[in-house]
């Protein structure tokens, strides 16, 4: 019979790679609760207009991304793009926002019909931090050191760079737009396929068209920032005074857009040469209007979404995994004789009393030789062998694999100190 395969663009996750992400994981998350940000979960499947409303229609998500079906009852449903969607239409429903300042996170797969490649798959994974109920650059800021604090401690800063930019009110938003539209129309036979169809739906993603003819044209094209009201440059200069003060770099884009129409004001993105064409490992921004167009009360908002995938291969291209990752044991129980019996009482009492330590026993029976091969090829430190000797007596004897030191035959008291001290 055949074997089937797995969907195109959705991956596994072997056990040499989610240790990576384990790692990855568990410094994202010592990071969000330093600052206090709290868990948010909420469904994978979305009513499809909540994407539409919110990501806007005629984006690249909206218009050729999404996993949409018809349920069992007709209804359009969705399997979440992105997390800000769901994030704040939980928050709203649940009664968080109202009159409040949450900091939230979630993680969780996103689904993108996207092409397959490198850093880019149609089930991929994020971490995402919401802030609602503040509205001053001060958090803005904080979401930036937030981040650039988590690539000190993966130890990645050096290939990252942030680049930042306003957006403005949707009033100079819109504005800036007409002034745009007229520029490009004047040019719109030399533009790009994609940038011609989008001067009537989305003409500021044409800013960051890919096609070089496209950006020559757009040297010459009225700038955003000279469009940008006095409250939002104000927003802008602040945030800007705090990153100085911070010590976080940036740089300004005035061209970076973001595919999603929510955003207005501060917009973000933290970027790596290391990863090839798909190199945002990190992009957020300010959403003060979503709320509303959601059907809540205006309530300002900011956050970001981070890559998993391109996270970890970052690290990987870099090679900032330390070793002891790939290390998923410290003892490796040897098992000689008839010591069934001995060995899972010795085990389960070393397990209780040294909870750090991550013992695995040897299963299955086998000569002495053979195990002991098993128990160097696991990557643990020491070989815990229970031979029948060691079975009548009740003691154990403990055996260095990776450093030149005797071996020792020891009482369960006296394993428990030694395996403590490390
Ligand atoms: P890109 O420009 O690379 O398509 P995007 O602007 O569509 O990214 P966002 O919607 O802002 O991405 O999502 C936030 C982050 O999620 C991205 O910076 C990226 O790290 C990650 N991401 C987005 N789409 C994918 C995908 N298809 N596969 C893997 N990671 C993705
Ligand atoms: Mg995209």
């Amino acid at each position: 019979m055949s074997k089937i395969q797995s969907l195109r663009g959705m991956s596994d996750l072997l056990p040499e790679q989610s240790a990576i992400w384990q790692y990855l994981e568990d410094k994202i998350l010592s990071v969000l609760q330093s600052y206090g940000y709290r868990e948010i979960r909420f469904p994978i499947l979305e009513n499809t207009e909540l994407f539409k409303r919110s990501i806007g229609e005629v984006t690249d998500i909206v218009e050729k991304e999404m996993y949409t079906f018809a349920d069992r009852n007709d209804e359009s449903i969705t399997l979440r793009p992105e997390g800000t969607a769901g994030c704040v239409r939980a928050s709203e429903q649940n009664g968080l926002l109202y009159n409040q300042i949450q900091r939230l996170w979630y993680r969780g797969p996103m689904f993108r019909y996207e092409r397959p490649q490198k850093g880019r798959l149609r089930q991929f994974h994020q971490f995402g931090a919401e802030v609602f109920g503040l509205q001053g650059p001060d958090i803005d800021a904080e979401l930036l050191t937030m981040t650039a604090r988590l690539w000190r401690e993966l130890g990645i800063s050096e290939h990252l760079t942030l680049q930042l930019n306003s957006l403005g009110s949707a009033a100079c938003r819109a504005t800036y737009r007409e002034a745009l539209v007229v520029y490009l129309s004047g040019y719109k036979e030399q533009l790009d396929a994609d940038s011609q169809r989008r001067l009537d739906t989305n003409p500021l993603r044409i800013l960051d068209s890919k096609s070089p003819q496209t950006q020559e044209i757009l040297l010459g094209a009225p700038k955003l920032d000279e469009f940008l009201d006095a409250d939002s440059q104000a927003h802008f200069k602040q945030l800007c005074g705090l990153l100085d003060a911070a010590g976080v770099a940036y740089e300004i884009n005035h061209k970076l857009v973001r595919g999603l129409d929510y955003y207005g004001k501060t917009v973000f993105e933290w970027v790596t040469d290391a990863l090839g064409a798909q190199g945002t490992v990190c992009a957020g921004g300010r959403y003060d209007g979503l709320v509303e167009q959601l059907g809540g009360k205006p309530t300002p908002a900011v956050g970001f979404g981070l890559g998993e995938e391109r996270l970890a291969l970052l690290l990987d291209a870099v090679g900032a995994v330390p070793d002891s990752v790939a290390r998923h044991l410290d003892a490796y129980l040897v098992a000689v004789g008839d010591v069934s019996t001995a060995a899972l009482l010795v085990s389960e009492a070393l397990r209780t009393k040294c909870p750090q330590l991550r013992l695995q026993n040897h299963c299955g029976g086998g000569s002495f030789k053979n195990q002991l091969k098993k128990a160097d090829r696991s990557g643990a430190d020491i070989a815990l062998i229970v031979g029948e000797d060691e079975a009548q007596a009740g003691t154990l004897t403990i055996k260095y694999l990776r450093e030149n030191k005797d071996q020792l035959t020891v009482s369960v008291d006296e394993a428990v100190a030694l395996l403590s001290k490390g």
